[in-house]
């Protein structure tokens, strides 16, 4: 849907819109978004500084149960289920296992699989969807006005670009080119440094899939890709040195022995790397019609594996909300667009603190925050309810909203994957649209706050027929509007 219309710049010339968003990073972040917005009919430019072929390296491993419930509502999840090992308990600080076999969906566990797997899925539903690509192209800067964005870019062999859109959105990753022509602050510490990584094969499997330990100075967490190859992240209080410092496999073995008391026999290390870790998020998510998501506007601790995660699910945010503004079917656009910023910027804080929370118990070595580590380890095992919060939160199936205001006792929540007669709800998602389902027989109309139309609405019905709600399902699986 390229729009046509012109804007009236500084000259009275007008200036055709390029494409309608253009988005910044072909990242996870970048690419779930730009695929959702072409497949919503929206023409959509992806710029990438790589150049095409070339994938980012494997940082995250790990796909939560909420993240695969929005690749199924894109028909991913079984492809990417296909790549990697279910894993369903995690051992925390020697005494804590967590079981993720209680988690309320499909998807009970995390998924342990490389991150290019995730871009490769996502990279081919964007390219069939229609997405043009830039590789080679990077943003330098952009100027926006009251009717569009122009981003400023140097392509391949350092030609100029300019592309004038409709909406901008910087998925660009940490060092946010787009958050830093905003003239956004990304406030925030080095929450650890010095982490060593090594992605290694293991002569003595672990006996927990997931294993997590320290010593007080150490600390060690090994997971398998379930291929034969193991990830290990580690510690040393005694051993904080710049990130450009070399590190080579003895230096892991060595602290995995202090840590967890073996070295499980690691050997034929396929990358080993030195890094730090910072905890900082962006005020504004938004400014105008330049939106930021994914790294540009949060980062953290790896502790809970929930960076891409939480990337992924502000892209499934920001992707409808910006199609239903781009297709003219938002009864009040402005509120609509706010409110990515007012969802999802308490979702990255409240990552933020849940993962530096980890981490810092993790780091604990006096013996009082030892203690207290124990006593939260037990406490959480023990505590039913804790756990399950706990497990909410990791997962992201607890993450809610607030209610839309005349929205029903649901709104806000997340619409877990019920059976419907014409199939699961997460299957009448793949629509990307928005899911009524009524009781059978009732003719419902849509409240008039809904930004969509009747006519893009999927229309469904309870398999029981004692059941006379209503509810209004948004495209990113989060309920509208119920009633009785
Ligand atoms: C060791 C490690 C382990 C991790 N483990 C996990 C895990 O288990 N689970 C998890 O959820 N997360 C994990 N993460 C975090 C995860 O890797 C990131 O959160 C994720 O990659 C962020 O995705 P993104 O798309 O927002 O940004 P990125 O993946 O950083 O992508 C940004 C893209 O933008 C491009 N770009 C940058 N600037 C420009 C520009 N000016 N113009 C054009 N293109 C540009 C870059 O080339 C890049 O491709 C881990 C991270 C690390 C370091």
């Amino acid at each position: 849907m390229r729009t046509t219309d012109s804007h009236q710049g500084d000259s009275t010339a007008a200036t055709p819109f390029d494409t309608d968003v253009v988005v910044i990073g072909a990242g996870p972040t970048g690419l779930l978004l730009a695929g959702d917005l072409a497949a919503a009919g929206l023409d959509v430019t992806l710029v990438e500084r790589r150049p095409a072929g070339h994938s980012n390296l494997t940082r995250a491993f790990g796909v939560h149960a909420r993240t695969l419930e929005l690749l199924d509502t894109r028909g991913l999840a079984d492809a990417l289920e296909a790549t990697g090992t279910p894993l369903t308990r995690m051992r925390l600080f020697g005494r804590l296992s967590l079981d993720l076999g209680r988690l309320p969906s499909r998807f009970d566990h995390l998924l342990i699989t490389p991150q290019y797997e995730v871009e490769r899925l996502l990279e081919r539903r964007a390219a069939d969807n229609g997405v043009t690509f830039r590789h080679d192209t990077a943003l330098h800067a952009l100027h926006q006005d009251a009717d569009g964005v122009t981003a400023e870019l140097t392509g391949p062999g350092d030609a100029p670009l300019t592309l004038r859109a409709r909406h901008l959105v910087g998925t660009d990753g940490h060092r946010s080119t787009v958050r830093a022509a905003l003239d956004l602050p990304f406030p925030g510490t080095s929450v650890i440094r010095s982490i060593v990584l090594a992605d290694v094969r293991l002569t003595d499997e672990p006996a927990e899939s997931l294993t997590v330990n320290g010593s007080g100075d150490t600390f060690v967490f090994i997971a398998p890709f379930g291929d034969g190859w193991y990830r290990v992240m580690g510690w040393d209080r005694t051993r904080q040195v710049p990130d450009s410092e070399p590190v080579d496999l003895d230096e892991v073995r060595d602290l995995a022995r202090r840590a967890l008391g073996t070295d499980h026999g690691m050997h034929d290390a396929r990358w080993i790397s030195r890094f730090h870790s910072d905890e900082r998020q962006v005020p504004a998510y938004r400014v105008g019609r330049v939106f930021l998501a994914g790294d540009a506007a949060h980062v953290h601790s790896p502790a809970g594996g929930q960076g891409m995660n939480t990337g992924l699910q502000d892209a499934a945010n920001l992707s409808w909300k910006l199609a239903a503004v781009l297709r003219g079917e938002a009864p009040d656009p402005e509120a609509l667009l706010d409110s990515y910023q007012s969802e999802r910027h308490p979702v990255g804080a409240m990552v933020l603190r849940s993962s530096g929370a980890l981490v810092r118990l993790a780091m604990a070595h006096t013996p009082l925050t030892r203690a207290l580590r124990a006593v939260a380890a037990t406490a959480l095992g023990a505590l039913r309810p804790a756990s399950a919060k706990a497990l909410g939160m990791i997962s992201g199936l607890g993450i809610a909203y607030a209610p839309t205001p005349g929205g029903g006792r649901a709104s806000g929540r997340r619409a877990p994957d019920v059976p419907l007669r014409e199939g699961r709800l997460h299957e009448l998602l793949r629509a990307g649209e928005f899911v009524l389902i009524a009781p059978e027989g009732a003719t419902q109309a849509l409240p008039p706050f809904a930004p969509t139309t009747a006519a893009r609405v999927v229309r469904a019905t309870w398999t029981d027929p004692a059941r006379r709600t209503t509810a209004l399902v948004r495209p990113d699986g989060y309920v509208l509007w119920s009633a009785r």
